[in-house]
């Protein structure tokens, strides 16, 4: 299903056109339009989900297959140091666009970006109980 609303099922589809770095039948990977780094780049599935709990599993599973290969060519081409993979799920967790897209981040010694979090220093007991909560 493709969301009449959604600026990144129109872009997947092809309806904008726009940088494309890879095409195959489900998924295609643009140039970010506000990169981190030169070569930032977005997989977007043609098929709308909003975010990774609405993704179908046989398509997360090609989605990270499409990020290796795109990451590997930027990574070549580009001749970057490293990459990040970032992928955003709601709102609280940075998401602004809401069809499903994985970030592929090229690393460049001394590119200046940070991707990353305040690392927190919980108790042996805080862990247990987190893990409790979990399983
Ligand atoms: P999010 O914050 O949802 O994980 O990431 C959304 C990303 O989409 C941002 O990095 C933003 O620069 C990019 N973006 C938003 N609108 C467009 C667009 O119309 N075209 C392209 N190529 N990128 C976009
Ligand atoms: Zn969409």
């Amino acid at each position: 299903m493709k969301d009449p609303n959604c600026i990144f099922c129109k872009i997947a589809n092809g309806e904008i056109p726009t940088n494309t770095v890879y095409e195959d039948d489900h998924f295609r990977a643009i140039l970010d339009a506000g990169p981190a780094t030169k070569g930032h780049t977005l997989i977007l599935p043609k098929e709308h989900a909003a975010n990774l709990f609405e993704l179908p599993e046989d398509m997360a599973a090609e989605a990270m297959k499409v990020a290796k290969k795109v990451g590997e060519m930027l990574k070549e081409k580009l001749h970057a140091d490293g990459l990040n993979l970032v992928q955003n799920n709601g709102e609280v967790a940075g998401q602004t666009v809401h069809h499903f897209h994985i970030h592929v981040i090229p690393r460049f010694e001394g590119d200046g970006q940070k991707i990353g979090w305040n690392p927190k220093s919980p108790t042996a007991e805080e862990q247990e109980a987190i893990l409790k909560e979990i399983l």
